[in-house]
Formats: C-alpha cells, sequence, structure tokens
C-alpha cells in the first residue's frame, strides 16, 4: 500500500494479557474510523479469533458504554499457532478474502512480534498499540493498563500502611510483573515504601534485614517492602520465611495479584486510549503500514513497528535509584 492507496476496512484485536483502557482504545479507533467512511471489523478473543475468522462488523455504538469498562470487550487471548507461519498465512488469507486492508494490535510485546512477523512475511499492513499493565515495552515511556494497575496497588499499599503503622509490623507487598519491575519501582516510590525488590534481582536476606534493623532504629516502627513477583508469583511467601528463621524478623504477606489488572482506567489511561487509537487510524490513512502509536518526550507518536519488538523495563527503571534514595 502507498499513500494513495484508500484505507477502506480495517480489523482490530486486542491479544495477551488484558488492560484498563483497550476498550478506551477500541472506542476510539471505531470511532475515529466510522467517522473517516472507514468500516472496522472487531475480533474477537485476539490471534485466535483472526485464525478462526471469528469478528463483526463493527458501528458507533458497538463501543458505548465502553470506556469507563476495564478489561477488552473483544476478550483476548494467548494463541500459540500464530507463531508458525503456516498460520500467519491462513490469518493474512482471511483478511484479504474479507477484503480488510490493515489490522491494529492492541498487547504487549508478544503480540507486537505476532504483529510484526505477519507485517514482514506476509505484507500485511498492521499497526500496533501498546496495552500491558506491566508497562515493559521497548520503544514507548508508557503502555496502555499501567496507570490503572499502578493507582489500584498504590491504594491497596495506603491502606495496607495504615495497620502496618498500627502495629508496627513490616509488610511484603508483591506485585505483578513477571519480567518487569515497574509497577514495583513506581508503586515504591508513590507509597513511601521502605524498600523495592526487583523482578529480577537476587534477594540478599542480610541486607533486608540490616535495612528494617535500621528504620527501627531511627524509630520506624512499620516497614513497607514491595516485590516484583519476578518467576514465581508468591515468592514474598519464601523471603518473609527466610527473615523469620535466619534474622528473627517477623512480618506479613500480601500477594496484590489480579486485582491489578482489572478495574475502571484512570483518566490517563482514558485519555493515552483515546489519543493513541484515534492517531492509528490517521497514520493508515496517511499511507503508513508498519507502525506503532507511542509516547516518547511525553508525546504520543508515530514510530516504526520495529521499535517495539523487546521487552524492556528501561523507561521505569531510570527511577530505580530514586527509589533508593528516599527509602533510607
Ligand atoms: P503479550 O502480548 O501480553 O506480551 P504474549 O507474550 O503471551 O502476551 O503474546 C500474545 C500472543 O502473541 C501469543 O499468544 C501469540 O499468539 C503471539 N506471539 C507472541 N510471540 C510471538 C512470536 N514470536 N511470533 C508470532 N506470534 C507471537
Amino acid at each position: 500500500m502507498n499513500a494513495k492507496t484508500k484505507i477502506t476496512s480495517v480489523a482490530i484485536l486486542t491479544s495477551g494479557g488484558d488492560s484498563p483502557g483497550m476498550n478506551c482504545v477500541i472506542r476510539s479507533v471505531v470511532r475515529t474510523a466510522i467517522g473517516n467512511g472507514i468500516k472496522v471489523y472487531g475480533i474477537n478473543k485476539g490471534y485466535e479469533g483472526l485464525l478462526n475468522n471469528d469478528m463483526i462488523e463493527m458501528n458507533a455504538s458497538s463501543v458505548g458504554n465502553i470506556i469507563q469498562r476495564g478489561g477488552t470487550i473483544l476478550q483476548s487471548s494467548r494463541c500459540p499457532e500464530f507463531r508458525e507461519k503456516h498460520n500467519r498465512e491462513k490469518a493474512a488469507q482471511i483478511l484479504e478474502d474479507r477484503g480488510i486492508k490493515a489490522l491494529i494490535v492492541i498487547g504487549g510485546d508478544g503480540s507486537f512480534k505476532g504483529a510484526i512477523a505477519l507485517n514482514q512475511e506476509m505484507g500485511v499492513p498492521v499497526i500496533g498499540i501498546p496495552g500491558t499493565i506491566d508497562n515493559d515495552i521497548s520503544g514507548t515511556q508508557y503502555t496502555i493498563g499501567f496507570d490503572t494497575a499502578v493507582q489500584t496497588a498504590i491504594e491497596a499499599v495506603d491502606k495496607i500502611r495504615d495497620t502496618a503503622a498500627s502495629s508496627n509490623r513490616t509488610f511484603f507487598i508483591e506485585v505483578m510483573g513477571a519480567k518487569s519491575s515497574s509497577i514495583a519501582l513506581k508503586v515504591g516510590i508513590c507509597t513511601g515504601a521502605e524498600n523495592v525488590l526487583l523482578s529480577d534481582q537476587k534477594v540478599d536476606h542480610q541486607k533486608i534485614a540490616d535495612a528494617i534493623r535500621r528504620g527501627i532504629r531511627r524509630g520506624k516502627g512499620s516497614s513497607i517492602i514491595i516485590v516484583a513477583e519476578g518467576d514465581k508469583p508468591g515468592r514474598s511467601y519464601d523471603i518473609a520465611h527466610i527473615l523469620k528463621d535466619l534474622h528473627d524478623i517477623s512480618s506479613k504477606v500480601c500477594v496484590l495479584g489480579h486485582i491489578q489488572r482489572g478495574g475502571s482506567p484512570t483518566s490517563n489511561d482514558r485519555f493515552l486510549g483515546s489519543v493513541m487509537g484515534q492517531m492509528a487510524i490517521e497514520t493508515l490513512m496517511e499511507g503508513n503500514t508498519q507502525n506503532a502509536i507511542v509516547v516518547r518526550d511525553d508525546r504520543v507518536q508515530s514510530v516504526p513497528l520495529s521499535d517495539c519488538s523487546e521487552k524492556s523495563d528501561h523507561a521505569m527503571k531510570a527511577f530505580k535509584g530514586i527509589a533508593e534514595e528516599l527509602s533510607i
């Protein structure tokens, strides 16, 4: 496709882990497309639905009353079959048979890898929009859903802080992030946590014990330690047991879990989702066929899709020093 080719119809899907704000993007894409005379199909359940030809044409009212709802009305899925080239061929054929000229994919770095492969191998025009609570895609400062997940975790930590302070306790509060420390770092800074344990950090129990004791000597009654779940959800229980057994420090554990994924999107995620969805359609209308809509220098921009092919939590990792300096 070149700049002169008129886009007549597009499809949109949500893939991988759902995140609050995906519905804002869907709404924005659908309404911008319709406003510009472009047909828009909603594909159910991500790449799985694409392979099953499971999609419906959407209209302005299909996306009414969803801006405030978490999750995704299109549903999401993990689809291992999409990693195989012959299935991506099938997907391209399904789109072609329906006369669909471009695909908009909302998801994490895995979903982007699928989108890049579909674009590079089959020539399907693709626009990627980063949607994941983990804020861990290269090429963008923010992903949709991160702000809401952080806000949910902050509210929970503030509540736990009340009880920790009232009873002189140490709490390990585990937040999501298998390979990303973004939620842990932002929540740690925003709640004044005494310590943040990153997802890829080897746990130094002696150091944690020393920091807790230092706090007690300074008159601190309670400590909050934010733990990124890493590759072992629930690992906070192991840390708490070792602190008790080897250092005689008692603590409580709270694993926040999936409450961080759901809920009504914050104003930031609603706004970002609305702006990104609109820019996705504009980008296609300008004749671009392999772009991602990202936030850089605090501006929403359209950049090459390949910029977003890696997992990366560097945008938040830049604030690790602040988390440490403020937690003495
Ligand atoms: P996320 O998009 O949230 O990172 P996943 O990593 O589970 O979630 O990826 C979502 C889906 O994207 C996978 O189930 C698969 O369909 C597709 N996908 C992931 N990696 C690839 C890849 N290397 N090639 C093709 N498709 C992929």
